[in-house]
């Protein structure tokens, strides 16, 4: 009986085509293996191309030691990755791509034209011309019980072996752009550990007054700081911006908060968070200034410039008796109290946490059970803030898988 099943063999494998995966495929093809990319969907890089749509944030430019500690309680193992391929040598790659970069105001680093199509065309057709063959439109299901891979394709089951692999598959958010983190499954069915997936830089959710949510869903709200009591009691604190949505609040302060609120989310059901208003004014500043006021509150809360957005939600979250409390209101406007009661769902997270456990793999991202094969980028178990820290991550462990597949390759034909 004929088998409808394709076979094919090849001397090298990247499956997935983000930003990991073709770093990974340019590094085997520049010691001249023949190296082909697999990929779900019907084109390549969708994520790294929705990243670009708000600005493409490559990198961020501030120092080492403050970039590895962006990624908590992964610093060491990222760090290693980062030693190989760091923000430095991510400009040296732009550059050499005939892309040049930016440092915006905040320090982010951002390609000129702040997207991520002009740079994805450039590199698929250098990688291209380097020898790289690309398969989209093909599904990897599994390992069969010889060890090759299963795809599924619209022409039916192919089956590829290879002699090295590199898996770079992604989190498990944005499920439209290809990445649904399916292939968890069966890399715990192998008996590889991955830790639950969970939202990071997401949103977070808190139920609004109905008034409050049909007049301000949507605005952002500027020059604030929020803080957060971890369990060790010490106090995180950022200063930055907030948008008001009609679940929650979302935006680049609470994303870089994220971890801390889901912990304490996860731990006690809600997280309890304070906003500061007034970030460049102290308290006792606030109690002068409140202190010879003749007119209403309101009006006066409006001279310091607590106005719009900022005015309804101090006013939603405080009592009428607060707001005519004056000794009270300063202590108020530098800590409003706000409950959030959960997570947005993760399909609408920037990113993942969990994913394949470091434990696993060794210093060069091989599966430590597995030799030949190599795992890199949001697949991994860490997670950072946005600012350019999850994208640096990806392509460093795409370049250290990739070399380590290029190593595996030339030691085992020695
Ligand atoms: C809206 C948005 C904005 C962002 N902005 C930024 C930013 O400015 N800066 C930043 O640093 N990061 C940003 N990110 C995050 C960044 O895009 C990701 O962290 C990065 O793309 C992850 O790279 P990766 O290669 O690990 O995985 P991905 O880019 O997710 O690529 C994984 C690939 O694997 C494929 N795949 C998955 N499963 C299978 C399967 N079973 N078989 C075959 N193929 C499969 C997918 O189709 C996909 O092509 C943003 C993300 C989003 C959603």
């Amino acid at each position: 009986m004929q088998s409808d099943r394709t076979t094919r063999t090849y001397p090298a494998i990247v499956i997935g085509g983000g930003p990991a995966g073709l770093m990974a495929a340019e590094q085997l093809a520049e010691a001249g293996i023949a190296v082909a990319v697999f990929d779900a969907m019907p084109s390549l890089g969708r994520k790294f191309l929705r990243a670009g749509i708000g600005g493409l944030n490559i990198t961020h430019s501030e120092a080492s030691e403050p970039f590895q500690q962006r990624y908590a309680e992964r610093q060491a193992e990222i760090g290693k990755l980062l030693a190989t391929f760091g923000p430095g040598e991510m400009h040296e790659w732009c550059d050499a791509l005939g892309i040049e970069t930016f440092v915006g105001s905040s320090g982010r680093v951002f390609p000129n034209e702040m997207k991520a199509a002009p740079l994805l065309r450039k590199w698929l057709g250098r990688l291209r011309s380097k020898g790289v063959k690309f398969y989209t439109r093909h599904r990897w299901c599994g390992w069969e019980s010889n060890g090759s891979h299963r795809f599924e394709t619209a022409a039916g089951t192919v089956e590829v072996n290879a002699d090295a692999t590199v898996f770079a598959l992604g989190g498990a958010s944005w499920s439209a752009l290809g990445t649904d983190g399916r292939w968890a499954k069966p890399f715990a069915e192998r008996g590889l550990q991955c830790a639950p997936f969970k939202p990071s830089n997401g949103g977070f959710l808190h139920d609004w007054q109905e008034e409050f949510r049909r007049d301000h869903a949507g605005a952002p709200l500027k020059n604030i700081a929020l803080s957060i009591v971890l369990d060790n009691h010490s106090l995180w604190q950022q200063k930055g911006e907030l948008i008001i949505s009609d679940y929650g609040l979302e935006g680049s302060l609470i994303y870089a908060a994220s971890r801390h609120i889901r912990e304490a989310i996860d731990q006690r059901g809600s997280a309890r968070v304070c906003l500061d208003l007034q970030p460049e004014r102290s308290k006792s500043e606030l109690y002068d200034l409140l202190h010879k006021r003749k007119d209403s509150a309101t009006n006066h809360l409006r001279k310091l410039g607590i106005r719009d957005t900022k005015l309804a939600l101090f006013k939603t979250l405080t009592s009428k008796e607060q707001m005519q409390d004056i000794k009270k209101l300063p202590a108020l406007l530098k800590a409003l109290p706000l409950t959030l009661t959960g997570y947005s769902p993760i399909d609408n997270a920037i990113s993942t946490a969990g994913g394949l456990s470091f434990s696993e793999l060794d210093e060069h991202l091989m599966l430590k059970q597995q030799p030949g094969v190599f795992c890199a980028g949001e697949m991994l178990d860490w997670e950072a803030p946005t600012g350019g820290y999850l994208l640096t991550a990806c392509f460093a462990g795409g370049v250290v898988a990739g070399r380590g597949a290029r190593e595996y390759l030339r030691n085992s034909q020695a």
